[in-house]
């Protein structure tokens, strides 16, 4: 069987992560093409996200299926790209937005109450600022650059797999038994609905800051996190903007980023900027992945905020959709558009 998938970010790298090992497992012959018009993986939106692992703080503000399909990606990030380190995530909130961090632990759940004893001994260089904390356990972090490299180059490795970097995947015939498109935000034309969420991100570096997991500061305008990755370097993110205009990181949402990044540590206002960036993130009306089924052709997209979160579980269906004709309801296109207008008619 031969296949092409369009789009080495996360999610074209996941289902052809899912699809190799699969067949494998199964006995099953198969050809794989991966078509990147960028010259390496993961270039994408990919590139600028932060690389938490978080289905349960995520619960707070979207649909309880995020958590559900989300928690798939903690077993994934370790096994197929071992780099998730799970040491959990923690959510603090400055003293007079305390209120806050009520709200969050009423819409969230798996997380314990730290006070400032039980932070010190998780985080010391937060307990000066913040009194408590509510803490992720289970959740993980990775370096998403590393992640996606990591994945291309185990694929790359298998003699049925091949990849094409530097093509446009819409130039070429429509030639195999399936295609998966998942070109993210440039699938626009052909998915109604599809739209750019603009992120902002910066990378500081700091040799007087550690920090072992990513931290989440609530508040009511501007929410930052800050995830640790090598060097000394943390990436702090994210603004959410309804606009898709992708390349230009305005000083407005810098001036944000830092400030927020320097009220969860003072250190921060002394960081070294080491890189600002900023994408769309491929979303649908309701924030939620999607398949799109069209015969031999599956379209996965929306991945929104959550594409390291949610792409293996999207990669792992449509994984059985092309090996098994599985079918997968709480994700199909065809399905969730009935799900919306049952919930419309009772609404
Ligand atoms: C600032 C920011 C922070 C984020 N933080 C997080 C986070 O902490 N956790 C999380 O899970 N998610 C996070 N996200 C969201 C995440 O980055 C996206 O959901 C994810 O990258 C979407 O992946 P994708 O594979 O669908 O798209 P992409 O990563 O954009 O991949 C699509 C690929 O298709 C290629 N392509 C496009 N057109 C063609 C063509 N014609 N031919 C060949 N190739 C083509 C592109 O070059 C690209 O490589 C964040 C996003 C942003 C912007």
């Amino acid at each position: 069987m031969r296949i092409r998938i369009i789009g080495a970010g996360a999610a074209g790298l996941t289902a052809a992560y899912e699809l190799v090992t699969r067949a494998q497992a199964s006995g099953r012959d198969l050809a794989l093409q991966i078509v990147e018009k960028n010259l390496g993986p993961g270039q994408g939106c990919s590139f600028h996200a932060g690389g938490m692992i978080a289905p349960w703080c995520e619960a707070e503000s979207t649909e309880p299926i995020v958590a559900s399909l989300g928690a798939e990606a903690l077993e994934f990030w370790t096994r197929a790209a071992p780099l998730a380190e799970r040491r959990g995530s923690l959510v603090v909130a400055p003293e007079r937005d305390r209120a806050e961090l009520v709200q969050f632990s009423r819409r969230t759940s798996h997380f314990t109450t730290l006070d400032r004893a039980g932070l010190a001994a998780l985080e010391p260089d937060l307990a000066g600022n913040f009194s408590g904390a509510l803490y992720f356990e289970e959740e993980a972090h990775l370096d998403p650059r590393a992640a996606l490299a990591f994945l291309a180059k185990t694929l790359a490795a298998e003699p049925n797999v091949i990849f094409d970097y530097g093509v446009d995947a819409t130039t070429l015939p429509d030639d195999c038994d399936w295609t998966l498109d998942c070109r993210g935000y440039a699938a626009k034309p052909d998915l109604a609905g599809l739209r750019g969420v603009k992120g902002e991100m910066m990378v500081l570096r700091s040799a007087d800051i550690k920090l072992a997991r990513p931290v989440r500061m609530l508040h009511p305008r501007h929410p930052v996190y800050v995830v640790p990755r090598a060097d000394g370097t943390f990436m702090v993110g994210a603004t959410m903007i309804e606009n898709e205009e992708r390349a230009r990181v305005t000083a407005r949402s810098l001036v944000e980023l830092v400030n927020s990044a320097f009220a969860i540590h003072p250190a921060f206002g002394e960081a070294e900027v080491v890189e600002t960036g900023s994408d769309l993130r491929p979303s649908f009306w309701d924030n939620l992945p999607r398949i799109r089924r069209e015969g031999r052709k599956l379209y996965l997209n929306g991945l929104y905020r959550h594409g390291f979160l949610l792409s293996p579980a999207l990669a792992r269906r449509a994984a059985q959709i092309v090996l098994e004709d599985a079918h997968f309801p709480e994700v199909m296109d065809e399905d969730r558009g009935q799900w919306r207008d049952a919930r419309r008619a009772r609404a």
